[in-house]
């Protein structure tokens, strides 16, 4: 079964919404299978983020999902990594379309709730990331 990591990132931890984000992905039919609150150290941010690293926003970004706890989950089921982003919606809230986890709660680029990975290959190398002992 396909897996994906998803974040529930400080801002909505913050927001206390991590209950909201939950049900939302156990009502649509994914399972989660590993959970954990955490807050980040800079390495292991700039890790995650790599592929941004050239990208002006990048200390920002750091700076930010390091601000704070956040929640790092495995989400298993058909497709999960499809399904996680539509559930999560645009990138930019403001574009993201309402119904979405971002288009319900928020509004700015960089503060947009969640994370989900990208593709099953992007699911992977974040999963061995922050879930180093999960057996693939
Ligand atoms: P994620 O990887 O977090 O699921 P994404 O794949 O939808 O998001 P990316 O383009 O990979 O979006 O960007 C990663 C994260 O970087 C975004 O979720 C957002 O928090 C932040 N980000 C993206 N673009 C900007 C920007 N222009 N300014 C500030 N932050 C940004």
């Amino acid at each position: 079964m396909e897996r994906t990591l998803v974040l529930i990132k400080p801002d909505g931890v913050a927001r206390n919404i991590i209950g909201e984000v939950i049900t939302r992905i156990e009502r649509r039919g994914l399972k989660i299978v590993a959970m954990d609150l955490r807050t980040l150290d800079a390495d292991t941010a700039k890790t995650h983020y790599e592929e941004h690293a050239q990208r002006p926003f990048f200390d920002s970004l750091v700076e930010f999902i390091t601000g704070g706890p956040l929640v790092a989950m495995v989400v298993e089921g058909e497709r999960a990594v499809e399904a996680f982003r539509a559930l999560a919606g645009a990138t930019d809230p403001v574009s993201a379309a309402p119904g979405t986890i971002r288009g319900d709660f928020a509004l700015e680029v960089q503060q947009n709730i969640v994370h989900g990975s990208d593709s099953t290959y992007s699911a992977e190398r974040e999963i061995k990331l922050f879930f180093p002992d999960l057996a693939a």
